[in-house]
């Protein structure tokens, strides 16, 4: 690798200590790849970004014009003009854009100096261009003039070749899952704090929002609690939906069986998901408004915990989950086919454990960040 170790820009405008998924994509890629990496990233004004800085093996730099992960238009020309900066200090080869319209900045250097660029691109942010006939003639654009285009799954490379580029340009970088996922016993003191002793768990870990299906589940909870009457659905994370869904669980005359957790820490997590007998999210596509389940890492969190997984048949979650190997893929919409799932898996302990099993297995095998790194190090390296 050394021989083609190149000095990488990535810009973007979500990053630790900020919360979510491309923010742990986009640091876990950075820190296990043997690139020679700078960040800009945005400042936040709610965490400590230089002690959270100051122990990291790679560069990171951040702007008060990229802040608490809003980017405002008119700080995209102080980007411009940074980004150029930074390119030419740090003699980069290759800029990587996380966000797709920033990479008007990529388009507007490669035009001037041949400076190459990468578009990273996650799934939602390709399905909602396709609204605005204007913006998605220059992401055309942009991704058309782009050395490279990163894709969190199979399902986003699709969107991505819809739009006229070639299959050859794009390279699936799947998000990895954290080595803190592991299989444990139940934890005592949650058990006790939630009530959960002799319940069967059904359990949720997600922002609260509508594509995540949690409305799904709880409209099924009435039936499944037919046939398992010990079940409880815990809810754990915390979103803009979470009135709703708590008020459609009094109006179901479920309340006591579904538990809102609210958002827990990163360091109590893998104990949530370990509490579940069974993970289950059947996301959905939400076309219309762009929203789409690129990929769904939470599955493969699940599944690090040994767990049996239930998905919603829609976008990048027929990769995260294999249907009838690490767990069953369900139409989102179809409440028969929740509850089905959800009894099958429960009455059948050996089809639960043998899914378990085999997710446990790859998510172990192919989903960890130094394997992943591997592929988009190999990528770069090549460009
Ligand atoms: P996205 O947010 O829709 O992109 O969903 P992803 O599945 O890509 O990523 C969500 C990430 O946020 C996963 O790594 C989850 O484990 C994590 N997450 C979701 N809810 C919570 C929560 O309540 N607490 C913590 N610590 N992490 C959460």
């Amino acid at each position: 690798m050394s021989a083609t170790r190149k000095n990488i820009l990535l810009v973007t405008g979500v990053f630790p200590p900020g919360i979510g998924g491309m923010q742990n994509y986009y640091y876990n890629i950075c820190k296990h790849s043997s690139h020679n990496t700078t960040v800009l990233a945005p400042i936040y004004t709610n965490a400590d970004c230089e002690a959270f800085d100051a122990g990291q093996p790679f560069r990171i730099v951040r702007k008060p014009f990229l802040k608490n992960e809003k980017i405002n238009p008119f700080d995209v020309f102080k980007m411009f003009v940074y980004t150029r900066k930074l390119i030419a200090e740090h003699r980069i080869d290759v800029t990587i854009y996380g966000y797709i319209l920033v990479g008007i900045i990529g388009l507007i250097l490669n035009w001037m100096y041949g400076h190459k660029y990468v578009i990273s691109l996650h799934g939602k942010d390709v399905l909602e261009t396709r609204r605005f006939p204007v913006v998605n003639a220059i992401i055309r654009l942009i991704l058309r003039r782009a050395a490279g285009i990163l894709t969190n799954s199979e399902y986003t490379k699709k969107l991505t070749m819809e739009l006229g580029i070639p299959a050859e340009k794009i390279k699936v970088v799947y998000p990895g899952v954290d080595d803190v996922y592991e299989p444990m016993p139940k934890d005592p003191e949650l058990v006790a704090e939630y009530g959960l002793a002799g319940k069967y768990t059904l359990i949720t870990v997600s922002r609260l929002v509508r594509r995540k299906g949690h409305d799904m589940v709880i409209r099924s909870m009435p039936r499944i609690l037919e046939k398992i009457p010990n079940a409880v659905y815990m809810v754990v994370g915390d979103g803009p939906e979470r009135r709703d869904l708590e008020a459609l669980a009094a109006k179901l005359g479920v309340s006591r069986q579904v538990i809102f957790t609210g958002r827990v820490s990163d360091a109590e997590l893998p104990k949530y998901f370990n509490l579940g007998d069974l993970f289950i999210m059947p996301s959905r596509l939400m076309e219309r408004k762009g929203d789409v389940e690129g990929f769904g890492i939470v599955y493969l969190e699940a599944a690090s915990c040994r767990k049996p997984v239930i998905g919603g048949n829609s976008g990048g979650v027929v990769e995260a989950v294999l249907n009838e190997r690490t767990g069953l893929l369900v139409d989102p919409t179809s409440i028969d086919e929740i509850v089905q799932a959800v009894v099958r898996i429960h009455s059948d302990y050996d089809f639960g454990m043998f899914l378990g099993e085999v997710g446990y297995k790859r998510s172990k095998e192919q989903f960890r960040y130094p394997v992943i790194a591997r592929g988009y190090d190999q990528y770069v390296a090549g460009l």
